[in-house]
């Protein structure tokens, strides 16, 4: 297999969940660079149409579809109208997500003092898994549903460091969400390899995004996420679509229940440093 073809996505159909912004934002992106048909599903329209018209410049072939990865009904619609427009599902990003958000700011965005898990607010909990975790989940079977029909398919999910690590910055609902995609991850990665279908994945340090970037006002988030990386810094959107393209193209055609750290050496650093 030749270089071009080993990273070759042309002949892909694709789905990015939550690839309005940030980081499904460049994994849309890079599939389209790459020639692939991408349909981008995301909650927000505004962001949506901004992004589809941006990314479908030139011969690039990208559209959107505003769905709810919490509605299971929805979702389930918006995966059979790709499948009928694109004739088959290939690559699907696991990837809408949302902070920790209220859970632990006050209401005037400040940090919340008593934002522990004694005040946590149960509604917060409830969405935050929702969003987060149950998402993954349904959007993994719908995945395996349309991938099993045609032959085989890439599953990635966006998961984060915060699986790996406990701290009190991010939120008490999203460790264990985190954690809790990286082993759904693993365990529909066992399920479905003899299907050809992969599942992988990726699992972000501190990326400049809508989500991050809220947290970025407070110094002692910054000092956490830029210092405490072996590079000394936070990292470009586009630093994922490597990673991204990688997992979606047949260079990695036996990597399957991987859960891939993409954090400039941060979680190398003991806890007693942080
Ligand atoms: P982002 O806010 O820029 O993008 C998230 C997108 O998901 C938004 O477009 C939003 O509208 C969409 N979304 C949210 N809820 C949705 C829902 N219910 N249905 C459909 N779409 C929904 O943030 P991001 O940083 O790009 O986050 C993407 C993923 O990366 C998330 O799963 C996040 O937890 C994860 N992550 C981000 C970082 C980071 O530093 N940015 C680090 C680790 C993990």
């Amino acid at each position: 297999m030749s270089l071009q073809e080993m990273f070759d996505v042309s002949d892909r159909s694709a789905i990015v969940t939550g690839g309005a912004s940030g980081l499904g934002r460049a994994y849309a992106e890079v599939l389209a660079e790459g020639g692939a048909r991408v349909c981008i599903f995301d909650l927000n329209q505004d962001e949506l149409d901004r992004t589809v018209g941006e990314l479908s410049r030139g011969n690039a072939d990208v559209w959107g579809l505003q769905v709810d990865v919490t509605d299971r009904p929805a979702l389930s619609i918006a995966f059979d109208q790709v499948a009928e427009r694109h004739g088959r599902i290939d690559v699907v990003f696991a990837n809408a997500g949302i902070d920790a958000g209220p859970g632990f700011l006050t209401p005037d965005g400040d940090r919340n003092p008593d934002g522990e898990i004694d005040n946590l607010n149960d509604s917060h909990w409830d969405k935050v898994i929702a969003t987060n975790l149950t998402s993954v989940y349904n959007t993994i079977k719908l995945a395996a549903r349309h991938m099993k029909r045609t032959g085989g398919g890439r599953i990635i999910a966006t998961s984060s460091i915060a699986a790996l690590y406990n701290d009190g910055i991010v939120g008490t609902p999203y460790m264990p969400a985190k954690a809790g995609v990286a082993h759904l991850v693993r365990q529909a990665a066992m399920e479905l390899g003899r299907h050809n279908i992969l599942v992988n994945a990726i699992a972000p340090g501190p990326f400049i995004t809508n989500i991050a970037g809220g947290r970025m006002r407070f110094e002692e988030d910054r000092k956490a996420f830029s210092m405490w990386s072996a590079l000394g810094r936070v990292a470009e959107v586009s630093e994922i679509k490597g990673l991204a393209l990688y997992l979606a193209s047949p260079a990695s055609s036996y990597v399957t229940g991987s859960h891939i750290v993409i954090d400039g050496g941060l979680v190398l650093r003991p806890a007693e440093d942080a």
